[in-house]
């Protein structure tokens, strides 16, 4: 299978001051040194908790941030340090829907002007050709043309949602980035979104990173699911295999809180409590930056940092237990 995206070694600090008059320097460890990669038409999931640097790794794989260190190579081409006007034709190809729909429409403009404001911006087509396909997205999405005259604050979130895939859908992109496209959404619409985003998957021949707080949102639409805590990857692997033979602490601890219990996960009947919250990326732990939350943490753990190693069939897990260490 072709590769569409690989990211190796990938860095997002963001610098801040401290201490009296800010004079002390210091960073944001959001994303530190993360590798992975991404099939042609595939869906991979990126889940983790909040803070734990998911959405700050979308928006620099896209390059709405610059990284800080590491190369992210698109279609073959290293994205990590072209200037703005090198990144042009990518900025086309890589879209992202983001998680509040509200927020991310502007709410004086109309739906046909917002969905027809990437098409201006990329100058894809004008006049009655520019209308048609504001009309034919609107329907694409489960809306109809009559909506173009329409503001946001008159739809559902739902609706609004369908609004955000349809601008992101303007412009024809390969990849699109899902940074927690449902989360803001009722149970019930979630479904239906999600159904919607694997059809135009389908039609369009689209590549999806999905990012997701909880891992019972993105088991049925990713093929392989990525696990991040505290600025690293912590487990990689096949949707199946993730959810069958979990390996790390904190992805056990992670399926063990999905509410409703899944017959197919049979290993998280005890449910693991998670204690305290992820630790700042400011200071994180040193050695394995779980290990203030992990109840296997032992010596090693504290000074050695594990590495993300392939324990076989592409399962990658960064943990010192999988050398057969314990305390
Ligand atoms: Fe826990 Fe140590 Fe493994 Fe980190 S390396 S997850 S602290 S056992
Ligand atoms: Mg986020």
């Amino acid at each position: 299978r072709e590769i569409l995206l690989e990211v190796r070694n990938m860095k997002k600090y963001f610098p801040i001051h401290k201490g009296l008059f800010g004079t002390k320097k210091t960073n944001v460890q959001a994303v530190d040194d993360i590798s992975f990669y991404i099939y042609k038409g595939e869906t991979l999931g990126l889940v983790g908790e909040s803070g734990c640097g998911k959405s700050t790794a979308g928006r620099t794989i896209i390059r709405l941030y610059d990284p800080t260190a590491g190369e992210i190579i698109f279609d073959g081409a290293d994205i990590s340090s072209m200037t703005e006007n090198e990144l042009k034709p990518f900025r086309k190809r890589m879209q992202m829907i983001f998680q509040d729909p509200y927020a991310s429409l502007n709410s004086r403009m109309t739906v046909g002007d917002i969905i027809g404001e990437p098409i201006d911006i990329h100058d894809l087509a004008t006049g009655e050709e520019r209308q048609k396909m504001i009309y034919d997205l609107l329907e694409r999405v489960g809306l109809s043309k009559d909506h173009a005259s329409r503001y946001p604050h008159e739809f559902s979130g739902g609706q609004r949602q369908r609004i955000g895939i349809a601008r992101s859908l303007a412009v024809k992109p390969d990849f699109i980035i899902c940074d927690e496209p449902i989360s803001a959404l009722d149970v019930s619409i979630q479904a239906q979104v999600v159904n919607m985003l694997e059809d135009l998957q389908e039609e369009f021949g689209l590549t999806y990173l999905f990012i997701a707080h909880d891992l019972s949102m993105v088991k049925h639409i990713s093929d392989r699911i990525g696990v991040m805590y505290l600025g690293k990857l912590v487990e990689l692997a096949s949707s199946k295999e993730l959810y069958e033979k979990p390996m790390h602490p904190y992805t056990q601890a992670l399926l063990s809180a999905i509410p409703i219990p899944d017959p197919e996960v049979t290993h998280a009947k005890q449910r693991i409590v998670l204690e305290g919250d992820v630790p700042s990326p400011i200071n994180p732990p040193s050695g394995c930056r779980f290990r203030t939350r992990c109840q296997y943490a032992f010596e090693r753990c504290k000074i050695e940092e594990p590495v993300f190693q392939d324990m076989g069939g592409g399962h990658m897990v960064a943990c010192h237990l999988m050398d057969g260490d314990k305390a």
